[in-house]
């Protein structure tokens, strides 16, 4: 069947990433149809996920996802990212979770150790597919944080966000600008495996599981109730205080530099460890 009706759709700012090639620099879209649509499904079906539009505007009036889409319309559409200073009810992103919390495509495993590292309750399994992160990012009203733009365009993600850095670090440091968490932050009181709230323990408790060196230097413990790993703030304390330190700078640091548009779903390494 021929598409028999146009509208133009301009993409702003990072949006124009998600974009084939050659209207990445323009943003410029002309979108054909012939029978009526959401402009969700427009925008989705030229590659971005709802999930990252803050605002739709069609000659000159804000519109929401479910507008009908007509011939002749010329549709502007804005990034989250260029609106992260307006207040959520004056755009189309839903308010965050309260508290917030986070379930993780298993490829983001580190970033889930980070977020824990922070304070926020933060689940990730390897073993979860695309069926069960959507079902818990419903279930338990969890943001889904991925770099799977397929499934971030499942209508059932209601919050969810597209993770662009490839750095843990940079990863962190993006999901606490997008969520304003930096003055949230509840550090050292998660466990980083499991998601455990931690809480203090007598040293004579855990004396005999401890390294002999350990066991002289520290005489502070945390324990994780759920998977019962010991914590205490040993030689990696200083590098996750970096890290913490980082994320409470997020608001202010200047807009990250590192950022990748659409790589391939990056690899997981292991950073495991039990010092804090
Ligand atoms: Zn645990």
């Amino acid at each position: 069947m021929v598409n028999t009706m146009k509208a133009d759709l301009r993409f702003h700012a990072d949006l124009r990433d998600f974009l084939d090639k050659p209207a990445r620099s323009s943003g410029r879209v002309a979108h054909f149809f012939n029978a009526q649509g959401s402009v969700k499904d427009a925008i989705e079906s030229h590659g971005i996920p709802h999930t990252e539009v803050a605002r739709i505007v069609v000659d000159r009036r804000s519109v929401d996802f479910t507008y009908q889409v007509a011939d002749g319309d010329r549709i502007d559409v804005y990034s989250v990212s260029e609106l992260l200073g307006v207040a959520p009810t004056k755009t189309l992103c839903p308010p965050a979770p309260n508290p917030v919390r986070f379930v993780l495509d298993g490829h983001l495993r580190r970033l889930s150790r980070y977020l824990r590292l922070i304070g926020f309750d933060t689940v990730c399994e390897g073993a979860w597919n695309d069926d069960d992160l959507v079902s818990i990012q419903a279930r338990e009203d969890r943001i889904l944080l991925t770099r799977d733009v397929g499934l971030l365009k499942r209508s059932a993600v209601v919050r969810g966000a597209y993770i662009r850095a490839t750095d843990p670090h940079q990863q962190l440091v993006e999901v606490v600008r997008r969520f304003h968490l930096a003055r949230r932050l509840d550090p050292f009181t998660r466990c980083l495996e499991c998601n455990g709230v931690l809480s203090a323990v007598d040293k004579d408790e855990v004396a005999g599981n401890l390294p002999p060196r350990t066991r002289e230097l520290f005489d502070d413990y945390v324990m994780c109730p759920a998977c019962r790993r010991v914590y205490w703030q040993g030689s990696h304390f200083a590098r996750l205080t970096h890290i913490v330190q980082a994320a409470r700078d997020a608001d202010q640091a200047a807009a990250a530099s590192s950022l990748h548009p659409l790589a391939e779903r990056d690899h997981d390494d292991n950073d495991a460890g039990r010092e804090l």
